[in-house]
């Protein structure tokens, strides 16, 4: 059904660069329909050079919030009034509530990860030791979200060592009670013994790219496969964690509950119960 749009329509929106491939309208537009609120979501393509003149446009339009992407997850907290504690830690934002005239800025994508290792994996981070590839924004989110969930250690391998090294001291202060080790991508399959959980925060996986290296023969019974690439539904890794009877599972419910966490900051009610990883579903 089309959207009524008139004088009193809230906008929201998602700024990126590119943003064009984004599924965020498509399930966000369907909440606020499902829920008959008079609001639209809408994509704005904004190059680096214009992000602070954007965030300042979108302010002074008068926007209910938006979404953050690829590349100005990091960039943009200069231009913000306030940002929360997990945006803090992640050192990124995702989503930005226009509050009382003030922009305040949000990382839900560690919330969203979390829910969908328990909704998709039936995963319980609490205790556990979970291996993480890579070491970019989607892995720092994920680390930040395993920490505050109880993991008891975790092991960064990343194909630039130094990279992950950094990402680990960051953490190593902040949590010294929890085991972190940062490890090349290299020794990744000797590792493998030693999680319960794998994770693939690289963009590794999208259009069947794949680890060549990467041997899943000795990752212990019963661990569990979670692939943040959504596109293609499944991935080789996933492929081979199926071959192997193990537990897994795509990014496609951590996007949709990311996309929950900050459609309920937005407007204080939560959407529809799986409304938004039905409509994202209907695009594989
Ligand atoms: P990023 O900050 O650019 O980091 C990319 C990471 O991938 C780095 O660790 C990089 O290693 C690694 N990498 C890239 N190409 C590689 C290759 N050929 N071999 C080995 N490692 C490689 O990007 P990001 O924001 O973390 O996003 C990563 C992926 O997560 C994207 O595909 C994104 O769509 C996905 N994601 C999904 C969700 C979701 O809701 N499902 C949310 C966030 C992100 P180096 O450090 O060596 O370059």
């Amino acid at each position: 059904m089309m959207m009524k749009v008139n004088g009193k329509t809230k906008v929201y929106g998602i700024i990126g660069d590119p943003v064009e491939h984004s599924l965020s309208p498509l399930m966000q537009n369907a909440a606020f329909e499902a829920l008959n609120l008079n609001c639209v979501y809408v994509p704005f393509a904004v190059v680096p050079s214009n992000l602070e003149a954007a965030v300042k446009g979108l302010f002074a339009l008068g926007v209910g919030g938006f979404n953050v992407t690829i590349p100005h997850k990091t960039a943009i907290i200069p231009f913000l009034d306030q940002i929360s504690g997990d945006a803090e830690l992640c050192g990124a934002v995702n989503t930005v509530n226009c509050e009382n005239g003030r922009l305040v800025g949000y990382n839900t994508d560690g919330i969203g990860f979390i829910r969908s290792l328990k909704e998709d994996l039936a995963f319980e981070p609490q205790g556990s030791r979970v291996l993480l590839i890579g070491a970019g924004g989607a892995a720092r989110g994920a680390l930040a979200s395993l920490c505050g969930a109880g993991t008891a250690s975790i092991i960064v391998a990343n194909r630039t060592r130094e990279r992950g090294d950094t990402l680990i001291e960051t953490f190593c202060s902040r949590f010294p009670q929890l085991r972190f080790e940062s490890i090349p991508l290299e020794d990744l399959n000797k590792n493998l013994i030693r999680a319960d959980l794998v994770v693939n925060t690289t963009s590794v996986g999208m259009g069947k790219t794949s680890f060549e290296a990467l041997e899943l023969g000795a990752i212990k019974d019963g661990a569990a496969v979670y692939d943040m690439v959504y596109s293609p539904p499944e991935t080789p890794l996933l492929a081979a964690a199926r071959a192997r009877n193990l537990r897994c599972a795509n990014g496609l419910g951590m996007l949709a509950a990311q996309g929950e966490a900050a459609f309920k900051i937005w407007t204080g009610v939560d959407s529809p119960l799986g409304l938004m990883k039905r409509e994202l579903a209907s695009m594989f």
